[in-house]
């Protein structure tokens, strides 16, 4: 059994561009970004939509006003050559958007592709709150 153990997490670059993205997981939320021309959702957002190009897209919460669930694609627990050992793994999420994350707050012995997974947040060394996923309990 290898437990989770938060380990320090660097400060992401606040810029105009994801300073809502930000202020929203401060809240508990995860935002990503809809894009009105295509349709489509993606993650990390950006005003302009990597799939079509069009500048035409606004803010979408996941989970829809409650917790944002997801389910593990892929993951990967690294141990060798990092100080804490984590799991860094690709959730997709309903919403059609695929994120590279951690999976965390959990035996990383146990995580497992297609497991269920909600989001929750860890703070960066300056407190900045970056998006995480744990297993659903
Ligand atoms: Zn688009």
């Amino acid at each position: 059994m290898l437990m989770s153990q938060d380990r320090p997490l660097g400060d992401p670059l606040i810029t105009p561009e994801n300073q809502a993205f930000f202020e929203s997981t401060a809240q508990g939320k995860l935002l990503l970004r809809h894009c009105k021309a295509c349709g489509k959702n993606h993650y990390f957002p950006r005003n302009i939509c990597p799939l079509c190009g069009s500048d035409d897209t606004e803010w979408l919460e996941a989970g829809k006003g409650g917790t944002a669930t997801g389910e593990i694609y892929s993951y990967s627990v690294l141990r060798k050559g990092v100080e804490i050992p984590y799991c860094l793994a690709y959730v997709n999420l309903p919403e059609g958007v695929s994120m590279m994350t951690n999976i965390v707050d959990c035996d990383l012995d146990s995580v497992r592709i297609g497991q269920k997974v909600q989001v929750c947040f860890k703070p960066s060394a300056k407190g900045t709150m970056i998006p995480m996923f744990k297993p659903v309990a």
